[in-house]
């Protein structure tokens, strides 16, 4: 029941630092403790299997560093382990000359980043790659592939098992007992003592780290991402990947089209405020949840300035024919009949009481304790980066 470093959740990030701490000490005992019956269970296994480029993102954040150093990682693992990923490369379309100058910027956070080989595309460049979609000008992303990431978390396990590691499904942490030595970390089965923990609590990480912060200054808002699948005949109006130019207000990319890894395209996810943190269904409701959410100050600012955007999101959830429209920007051939209902993830979103959406991920460090609080998209494809990063922190914090 002593272990050096007991793990909080069993989703790739959680799973990625598990692997890392055994690579760096491997004989350090490790346990990771799961609530649910199977790994990758919530983002981690719902989410769009894209391995992002890092072309999004703001030059010298975290989020830059890890996603362009975490994808060189996962395809060495990858390549490695066997696991199956294509790097087909993506669009992204401008489809009105609003959006033209966002691509340049694109380009320039890109190439800071240090992606090479980005290229601006012109409408009939556009149609070579994809010749179904409807655009003004574009980028072609060279680096951008598809993967599974229930497959890449399976493979971590194995990999952390065959090291030693320990993985409880099944058991929920609901509490920590913080002494000067070592943490004890009580489950609803049992209590387990450790030098240190780490939480990876994804959508549940505020409440998880309340319990040893009580102060905490962020709270998770879920924003469920709902998916159409195209019908198998009309896959042809999709060659691999194709995103509109983001909204530089908003942390979320946008409605796309994303051939997986699997052979299917799925259109979306959209972002709509879920009622429930583990609401993959619009009926999925929980009272108490959405009064926390909506006496939250930060996420009253949120909805006061984003408020028409987000009815948007609602109409387009329950209107197949808006969802469709919006997708008909980038393909107008698309029509409702072509789409058959998808599954659905839900983001875990980190808002603080000011209303800032929390774009980098963020760590809260307790003695003993350390709480990754947000790790948002492209955390996936980052997991070996930020796995990295949490190791060398937590190492040298207990040293
Ligand atoms: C719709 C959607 C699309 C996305 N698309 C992409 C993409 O294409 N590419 C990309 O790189 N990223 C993408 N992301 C983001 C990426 O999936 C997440 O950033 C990443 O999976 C976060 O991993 P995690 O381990 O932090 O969280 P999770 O995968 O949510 O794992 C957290 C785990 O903690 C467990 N847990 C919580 N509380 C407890 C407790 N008290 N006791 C025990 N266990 C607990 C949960 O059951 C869960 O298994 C997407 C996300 C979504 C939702």
């Amino acid at each position: 029941m002593k272990f050096d470093f007991i793990i909080v959740g069993a989703g790739i990030v959680g799973l990625a630092t598990a692997l890392k701490i055994q690579e760096k000490n491997p004989k350090k005992k490790i346990l990771i403790i799961e609530k649910e019956r199977k790994v990758a269970a919530h983002q981690t296994g719902n989410n769009s299997g894209v391995i992002h480029s890092g072309i999004y993102y703001k030059p010298g954040s975290l989020k830059a560093k890890n996603c362009v150093y975490g994808y060189k990682l996962l395809l060495d693992f990858c390549d490695q382990h066997n696991v199956k990923y294509d790097l087909c490369g993506k669009v992204i379309v401008a489809v009105d000359q609003s959006e033209v100058n966002y691509l340049d910027v694109l380009i320039e956070r890109g190439t800071a980043n240090g992606l090479m080989n980005l290229r601006k595309i012109t409408k009939e460049e556009i149609n070579e790659i994809e010749p179904h979609v409807n655009g003004i000008a574009g980028i072609f992303v060279p680096q951008t592939g598809i993967i599974d990431y229930k497959e890449v978390s399976e493979k971590y396990v194995e990999l952390i098992l065959s090291n030693g590691g320990i993985l409880n499904l099944n058991e929920e942490v609901i509490n920590f007992n913080e002494k000067e030595k070592l943490v004890e970390v009580i489950t609803n089965k049992s209590v387990y003592t450790a030098d240190a923990v780490i939480t990876c609590a994804g959508l549940h990480s505020d409440k998880v780290a309340k319990k040893s912060h009580p102060n905490l200054d962020l709270k998770i808002i879920p924003f469920r991402g709902e998916y159409y699948k195209i019908k198998d005949e009309r896959k042809y109006l999709v060659k691999n990947l194709v995103y509109p130019v983001p909204d530089p207000a908003f942390p979320f990319l946008g409605v796309h089209f994303t051939r997986m890894i699997d052979g299917g395209v799925e259109a979306g996810p959209n972002a709509v405020l879920a009622f429930k943190r583990e609401g993959y269904k619009k009926s999925d409701i929980d009272l108490k949840e959405i009064v926390e959410i909506f006496t939250w100050p930060g996420f009253q600012i949120v909805a006061k300035k984003y408020w028409k955007t987000g009815f948007g999101e609602f109409y387009r959830s329950f209107s197949k024919k808006a969802f469709v429209k919006a997708l008909q920007r980038l393909i107008p051939e698309i029509q409702e009949d072509d789409l058959i209902p998808g599954g659905s993830g839900v983001r875990a979103q980190a808002c603080d009481k000011t209303g800032g959406l929390l774009d980098d991920f963020s760590i809260i460090k307790n003695k003993r304790i350390v709480h990754v609080c947000n790790a948002p998209s492209p955390a996936a494809t980052s997991s070996l980066a930020i796995g990295e990063h949490i190791t060398s922190e937590v190492l040298e914090y207990f040293s």
